[in-house]
């Protein structure tokens, strides 16, 4: 899980979530349920294109790429739940509120129920609350904790498998620039070594950690 910046929708976005606000929040204020056709209008395509720009097509939770083969689900940082209970409909539909996950995550925070809040990948800073020892994660704040734990970041097979292959190619890299001789080259290495870590990369921070201890950042 890395920060993440929101990016801005344009206004037929805008106006399309504000109607849907407006209709749904005329429905709470007379105690009354709002209908599932309407709640289900989170759902937008034009939104959900740019929420996949904003992750980088990947799990904001999990950093698993979910542009493959399968789209990712639209998911409510703070459950939607919680919103209507406080009769605030802002919540379901708003753009702040949405962003994108891999059906495991989804599953999991959705099996969680309406009561636990998780870290939320644009207004904490997760790097500071969970930290990557090779494929294996650890915290360093009770948040971190509960992200993990909900989650289950740390016993996922498939997950800590695809963390250790992507660790295994960088192994070798890092090889490979331990024993160049041309500087060129060593520093082409490194500059490839150095992408990987970055944000939008498949398990970025577990990278990052990566190579920072093998001292390369
Ligand atoms: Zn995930």
């Amino acid at each position: 899980m890395r920060r993440i910046n929101k990016l801005t929708p344009d206004q037929v976005i805008l106006d399309y979530i504000n109607e849907n606000i407006s209709e749904a929040q005329k429905i709470l204020d007379t105690n009354s349920a709002i209908p599932n056709d309407l709640l289900r209008k989170y759902n937008y395509a034009p939104l959900k294109e740019l929420i996949i720009r904003e992750v980088s097509g990947k799990c904001v939770y999990c950093e698993t790429k979910i542009m493959g083969n399968q789209f990712g689900d639209l998911d409510h940082v703070i459950p939607k739940a919680k919103f209507i209970a406080s009769h605030d409909a802002s919540g379901i539909f708003s753009h702040r509120n949405l962003t994108i996950c891999c059906s495991v995550c989804n599953n999991k925070k959705s099996n969680l129920g309406t009561t636990i809040s998780l870290l939320s990948p644009y207004t904490n800073k997760p790097e500071h609350h969970i930290y990557y020892v090779g494929s294996q994660i650890y915290y360093s704040t009770p948040e971190g904790k509960k992200l993990i734990l909900a989650l289950e970041l740390d016993i996922r097979d498939d997950l800590i498998v695809n963390i250790n292959k992507k660790l295994k190619e960088l192994h070798n890299l890092i090889y490979q620039f331990d024993t160049e001789r041309d500087p060129e080259v060593k520093a082409l290495i490194k500059k490839r070594l150095l992408r990987e870590s970055k944000k939008e990369m498949e398990y970025s921070l577990a990278t990052f950690h990566f190579l920072k201890i093998h001292k390369l950042i």
